[in-house]
């Protein structure tokens, strides 16, 4: 491709509504365009990017041994009354209505519209298993949409069902995609942990979440160094609800709420260090779980609050918002007539007494030894924080860490066969409802992962996998004709193998640089002063290495 013809409309700026770095660095290189808030167009480069992603998807998903299709993104609302999420699911899901009043969903996912489909044909066992996959654009109307790609209202997603006879053969399966999931992750180059998860709206029992890890992400994930074992700590919340009664609790004791309002003194009153940062909490507040992130921001002194739900952040000033969050009566702001439990935080003591103004009598931490650093947390206080069987290794410090969930995958069970009549007959000639997995892939969101864990301050640096174009090929200056000259032939020598970009544009050679630093191909091929002896430079973007080498050479050197 001659980059003269190529639409890649680069930014000096930065944009200024644009807070992730790979929000900043996809528009600047010119591979995405926002069209409405949270809604993108993928410009060539772009594209190229989610076609790497998604060809490595097909590839294992096919090895896998699922099969693709596609459904509609427009489903009847009828087959979301059946399971009752037309109801559950909120404004979250996009509706609308045609020309004779008939109400439709813009599909947030698709398990009502693909148990519709199977329950008429998937009706003997001696069908069964099937994982059937799509790769399709999802709609979500987010309450917040941003980070770009990370968090949209309209985003590309690769979804997949499987459909079993027995829980053994669900098992089985589950088991293999998360092993596909595994190969397709390390393809991509992101570094990413699978970390048990809480099974949310969709239902269903036993998950995984991939996390990429990255510190923009919206997740908080806790594991030790010394297992293989991780958790999504929105794990607590579910813990909570099986075990606040059994649970091992503890009096707080009262603070003065109103000299405890600082990090500072927060952090003289436990004894820890004051530069602690971000740390989860999950308690309840007359009767209701409220699960809750709070963020200790040593720099402005103050202690955020962000409610893992709905991703609200407040102050500890702001009242008004801290009545809504808790659901505490406004001007009282408390007491908490329910159990309190910490898990993983020395902030939270903080608030809960200085907001809400704790009373000794019914509020309890559990569990976790609040004077104790976080650092010295140990597989006895994960406990805690995560549900059922850990990895073995019982010692070591427990970590904390931001994630992007980039995938998912659940056991659903019979959840959506069950209310939608979908039914197999067994080998007895039984009608029993069809066993379910599903798991997805964000797409455009793991492009945009990959951006946050690859790029420097001049730009992106893209996995050889996933890279637009696998070779940048630069004529320095295209004025010089031995240098076009030479440039033109790599270009169509270097096309047989490779996919070149070829920057033939008559610009200055420090904005070709630029260029091309930013969009970030993983290898430039530069044809400079020494074209006439056929020597030019090959550049690696991720090292900066720069080999000088003869053209008979230069396949070696590619490689
Ligand atoms: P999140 O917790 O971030 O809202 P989710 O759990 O609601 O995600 P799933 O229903 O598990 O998402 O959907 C499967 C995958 O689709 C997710 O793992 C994620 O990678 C991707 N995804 C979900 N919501 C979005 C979004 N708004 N924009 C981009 N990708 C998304
Ligand atoms: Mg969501
Ligand atoms: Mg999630
Ligand atoms: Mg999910």
């Amino acid at each position: 491709m001659k980059q003269s013809r190529l639409l890649m409309p680069t930014l000096r700026e930065v944009p200024a509504d644009a807070e992730a770095v790979s929000h900043q660095l996809l528009v600047r290189g010119g591979f995405i365009r926002q069209n409405a808030a949270g809604i993108y167009s993928y410009l060539p480069l772009g594209h190229r990017v989610l076609h790497n992603i998604q060809t490595i998807i097909r590839e294992e998903m096919n090895r896998a041994g699922a099969q693709e299709l596609l459904m509609p993104a427009i489903q009847p609302a009828e087959l979301w009354e059946e399971t009752g999420r037309w109801g559950i699911y909120g404004p979250e899901l996009m509706r609308l209505t045609d020309r004779h009043d008939r109400r439709f969903a813009l599909g947030a996912t698709h398990e009502e519209l693909i148990t519709s489909i199977v329950r008429d044909e998937l009706n003997s066992y001696k069908k069964l298993p099937m994982n059937l996959y799509q790769i399709q654009t999802k709609y979500r109307d987010e309450r917040r949409p941003r980070f770009g790609l990370l968090r949209g209202r309209e985003f590309l997603m690769k979804d997949a069902y499987s459909f079993h006879a027995t829980q053994e053969d669900l098992d089985e399966e589950y088991t293999n995609m998360y092993n596909a999931y595994s190969r397709i992750f390390d393809r991509t180059g992101l570094k990413y942990r699978p970390v048990v998860a809480d099974s949310g709206a969709i239902g269903g029992k036993d998950t995984h979440e991939f996390q990429a890890l990255a510190d923009i992400g919206e997740d908080t994930i806790v594991y030790t160094d010394s297992s293989n074992y991780a958790a999504n700590i929105e794990m607590a919340e579910t813990l909570d609800r099986y075990e606040m009664q059994q649970a091992d609790v503890r009096p707080l004791e009262k603070v003065d709420t109103e000299e405890n309002r600082t990090i500072e003194d927060v952090a003289k009153f436990l004894n820890v260090d004051p530069k602690t940062t971000i740390k989860s909490v999950l308690f309840n507040v007359d009767g209701e779980t409220v699960m809750a992130i709070v963020r200790g921001d040593h720099e402005a002194n103050e202690v955020k609050v962000k409610n893992a739900l709905g991703g609200l952040d407040i102050q500890l000033e702001d009242e008004a918002k801290i009545v809504e969050l808790f659901n505490c009566a406004p001007g009282t702001l408390g007491p908490i007539h329910a159990p309190v439990k910490v898990v993983a935080d020395y902030a939270v003591k903080y608030l809960v007494d200085a907001v809400c103004g704790a009373n000794e009598a019914n509020t309890h931490f559990t569990g976790v030894n609040a004077e104790r650093d976080l650092a010295e947390m140990t597989y006895h206080d994960l406990r805690f924080v995560v549900e059922g069987d850990l990895a073995p290794d019982e010692s070591g410090p427990v970590r904390f860490a931001r994630g992007i969930e980039v995938g998912q995958v659940f056991k659903l069970g019979t959840r959506y066969s069950e209310a939608m009549g979908a039914t197999f007959l067994n080998e007895e000639g039984r009608a029993e409802p069809l066993i379910m997995g599903c798991y997805g892939i964000g797409v455009s969101r793991t492009l945009s992962a990959i951006v946050e864990q690859h790029h420097d301050d001049r730009g992106i640096i893209w996995p050889r996998n996933v890279a637009p174009f696998d070779l940048h090929l630069i004529a320095i200056n295209a004025k010089d004709e031995t240098q076009v000259e030479l440039a033109n032939r790599l270009y169509e020598e270097l096309g047989q193998t490779y996919d070149v970009l070829f920057d033939d544009r008559k610009e200055r050679a420090g904005v070709k640089f630029a260029d091309a630093d930013l969009i970030g191909l993983p290898i430039r091929v530069n044809v400079g002063k020494k074209a006439g002896e056929g020597i030019v430079e090959v550049k690696v973007r991720a090292t900066g290495e720069v080999i000088e080498t003869s053209i008979d050479e230069l396949n070696e050197v590619i490689i």
